[in-house]
């Protein structure tokens, strides 16, 4: 596994609207195994193929399950296809270091994507882990937190609560 670089806001890349991926081949496999690194490394609680430079609808998130554990999911061609009710909270992301800003987001999202071995998932999402989802998936459409965000501002350091990761 390697270490990809993280794409920082000014990169044109990050704009751009990922493409489908259609068929999950050797290289998206390598492309989750690198991203899972990167994004550990990096502290995150996500991260997006366009946030490495590939510019695919593929991201992954590390969510706590229900047994308290946190779990690495895989999403590939995600689609959104319910978002329900509304909540506010602060976020950052490993593509603006240092910064986190408040942003609102949907309480709750379905959401229909495929895993690695191309089998198709329909799931909801809520709370923290739909600002997660959305957040991520908003990456594949060329769309950064800082766009919806209002009050952005600098992360305090040495501040680790759930708010102030970067997703
Ligand atoms: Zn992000």
């Amino acid at each position: 596994m390697a270490l990809r670089n993280i794409l920082k806001e000014d990169d044109p890349t990050l704009r751009k609207r990922s493409r489908e991926v259609s068929e999950i081949n050797e290289r998206i496999i390598i492309l989750l195994e690198d991203r899972t690194k990167t994004m550990t490394e990096g502290a995150g609680v996500g991260l997006a193929a366009p946030q490495v430079g590939v510019l695919r609808r593929v991201f992954i998130a590390s969510l706590v399950n229900d047994q308290e554990e946190n779990e690495l999911k895989e999403f590939i061609d995600p689609e959104i296809i319910e978002a329900e009710g509304e909540q506010e909270g602060d976020e950052g992301c490993l593509s603006v270091p240092g910064y986190i800003g408040t942003v609102k987001r949907p309480k709750r999202i379905r959401i229909k994507y495929k895993d690695r071995h191309g089998n198709e998932k329909v799931e909801d999402f809520t709370d923290f882990h739909a600002v997660v989802v959305s957040h991520e998936f908003d990456h594949l459409e060329g769309i950064l937190y800082t766009d919806k965000a209002k009050d952005i501002r600098e992360a305090v350091s040495g501040a680790h609560d759930e708010e102030e990761t970067d997703i």
